[in-house]
């Protein structure tokens, strides 16, 4: 049986199709999965999901926080916010980075620390999504 990506967020779903492989970012670190993977439940952190298509062609995603399910050769991700690496736009993930390395480096007093951390490791992903994108090209 062929392996199946469905990756969502709230509001729609950003891919459906047929992989040989795919590579998550979860919090336990990056997770590599084949045909016939055990079934699992993992939590996504911000970074670079690759999906390997049948013709052996890699497809860049950002996916931030969120979860994903495996079981029966479907790999069902629910992302919290995704995007296809064409679909990145490169100037406001950077615009988005500098912001919050500022919220990190001056801190006010109302300032959240932990969520500021949060929006540069989303940034940070999206630039690195977009240049392994570019990388190809
Ligand atoms: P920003 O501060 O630039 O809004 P964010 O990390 O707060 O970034 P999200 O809450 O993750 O943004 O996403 C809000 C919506 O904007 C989602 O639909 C998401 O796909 C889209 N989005 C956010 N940043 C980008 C980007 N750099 N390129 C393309 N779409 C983006």
């Amino acid at each position: 049986m062929p392996l199946q990506l469905k990756l969502s967020v709230p509001t729609n779903q950003v891919a459906d199709m047929t992989v040989e492989y795919v590579q998550l970012p979860s919090e336990e670190g990056s997770m590599g999965v084949l045909q016939n993977h055990a079934p699992l439940r993992a939590a996504l952190q911000p970074g670079v999901m690759t999906a390997r298509d049948l013709e052996h062609k890699n497809h860049y995603f950002f996916v931030s926080s969120g979860l994903a399910m495996i079981k029966d050769n479907v790999i069902t991700v629910l992302a919290d916010s995704a995007e296809r690496a064409e679909d990145i736009d490169e100037a406001r993930a950077q615009k988005a980075g500098e912001r919050a390395r500022e919220r990190i480096q001056s801190p006010e007093p109302h300032t959240d620390i932990a969520r500021a951390e949060i929006a540069l490791a989303k940034a940070i992903a999206r630039i690195n999504a977009k240049h392994k994108l570019g990388a190809l090209h």
